[in-house]
């Protein structure tokens, strides 16, 4: 037996076939590509593995096809400081990021790295494919890791004004390329650069939500939570930029109410966003299943203008079946708004009383969570699960010696496909 292989079949939400997942699959064979597929692993009951083998110690319910070196998981701990000065008896706060007092080592700093390792592991099982990756940070940072650690050929899409994002503590293998659009470019262009080299023979594109390996993986963190506290959370905080977190937790949910043991409950899923740039707060307070109509240059200003710059995802997998707004629905979820001036608030507090930095996107759920204890909207005995998807990077940084990933190429906005598919053939 290899325990890093899991059993497991793949279902499609809108006809409920299940089938095996023969490829790297992000629709359902012969289906129209209108829903999530979602995993359906084997063993029912959760066999957590040991501490030791970091995430892969969730490995009964993650699509694994091979072990990767390097990996840790999230870590869950009752909050003590911070609970008392929120008045709360039952604050449970997962930390992912780097914080080796507390047992957890992700060394890109965020929970991206539990969505990197379990792609990745999947992906072993079509040895030969380039992994194509487009991201303004904390994704890329942790696929260089991951893929670096382990020979996985990698091609990154970044714009270039955000290559300071690809620190590292060690120098990052040959087989992990950077490619950016030119000084001036946005997310969205390195997303149209991914795009084209994405079609090239080889080449493969990670899929974001709609790949089960980076919804299981930062589904880790509930399961991290509920194995630790023994049942299944009452309310679970989370900022979002596309939700896919959001998603990821709902669905760890279900299958922890399936396999019997930790309580029947739905998670009352609140997430937040970073005004003014509020794509899924503006949706769900409207009512609405679809996003509303957006008017792209203002999205552009309002990413510019707040802190937590991983949450400004223009298209979040939010009206698809399965997607952000079913799973807000099904748990009776919510969706908060925090304004720069709460979060950095929020940050400070954290750092006062848990002890640690984290991140401005952490920083969002933490304020969100104050919010729902000034309103009401929680109380001192909630059982309460805080997502802390990123933090410790000052920590890490002073503890190690960094350095930067340079880009191989670095192509302007209008350069033609021909082009970016000649240079991009030369680098490996
Ligand atoms: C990506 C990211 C988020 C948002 O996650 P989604 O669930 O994909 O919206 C939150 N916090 C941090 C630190 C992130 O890197």
């Amino acid at each position: 037996m290899n325990g890093f292989n899991t059993e497991y079949q793949l279902q499609s939400l809108s006809s409920g076939k299940i089938f095996s997942d023969s490829g790297w699959l992000l629709d359902a064979p012969n289906e129209t590509p209108n829903c999530l597929l979602r995993s359906v692993y084997k063993h029912k009951k959760l066999n957590l593995g040991n501490d030791e083998a970091g995430i892969f110690k969730f490995g009964d319910w993650l699509p694994l096809k091979g072990h990767l070196l390097g990996s840790s998981a999230p870590v869950t701990y009752k909050s003590e400081k911070l609970a008392s000065i929120l008045g709360l008896k039952n604050l449970w706060i997962t930390f992912n990021g780097y914080w080796p007092e507390k047992g957890v080592q992700m060394t890109t700093c965020s929970f991206k790295e539990t969505e990197a390792f379990t792609v990745c592991s999947r992906l072993n099982g079509y040895k030969g494919e380039i992994l194509v990756v487009a991201s303004a940070g904390n994704t890329a940072r942790a696929f260089a890791k991951v893929c670096s650690a382990n020979n996985i050929p990698l091609i990154l899409c970044v714009p270039y004004d955000y290559i300071d994002a690809l620190w590292f503590d060690k120098p990052i293998s040959e087989c992990v390329k950077l490619v950016a659009t030119a000084s001036g470019s946005d997310y969205f262009d390195a997303i149209s650069l991914s795009n084209v080299i994405a079609k090239m023979n080889g080449f493969s594109a990670e899929g974001g939500a709609k790949n089960v390996a980076r919804r299981d993986g930062m589904g880790t963190t509930v399961l991290s939570a509920t194995t630790t506290i023994g049942k299944i959370p009452e309310f679970y905080f989370q900022a979002v930029g596309s939700g896919t977190g959001a998603i990821a937790a709902w669905e760890a949910n279900l299958r922890l109410i399936a396999d019997g043991r930790f309580g029947n409950n739905k998670m009352k899923l609140i997430v937040s966003q970073n005004a003014p740039f509020l794509p899924i707060y503006d949706a769900w307070r409207a009512g609405s299943r679809q996003l509303l109509p957006m008017n792209d240059e203002e999205a552009r200003l309002h990413s510019h203008k707040i802190d937590a710059k991983v949450l400004s995802n223009r298209r979040p997998p939010y009206s698809i079946k399965g997607g952000l707004y079913d799973a807000l629905i099904d748990t009776n979820g919510d969706v908060h708004k925090i304004t720069n001036e709460e979060l950095r608030a929020a940050a400070q507090l954290f750092k006062t009383h848990e002890g640690i930095d984290i991140y401005s996107a952490a920083a969002v759920a933490t304020a969100s969570l104050i919010k729902s204890v000034e309103v009401g909207q929680v109380l001192p005995e909630s059982l309460i699960m805080l997502n802390i998807t990123g933090g410790g990077e000052q920590l890490f940084k002073s503890h190690n010696q960094i350095s930067y990933l340079k880009p191989s190429l670095v192509f302007n906005i209008d350069a033609s496909d021909m082009e970016i598919t000649e240079a991009v053939k030369s680098l490996f």
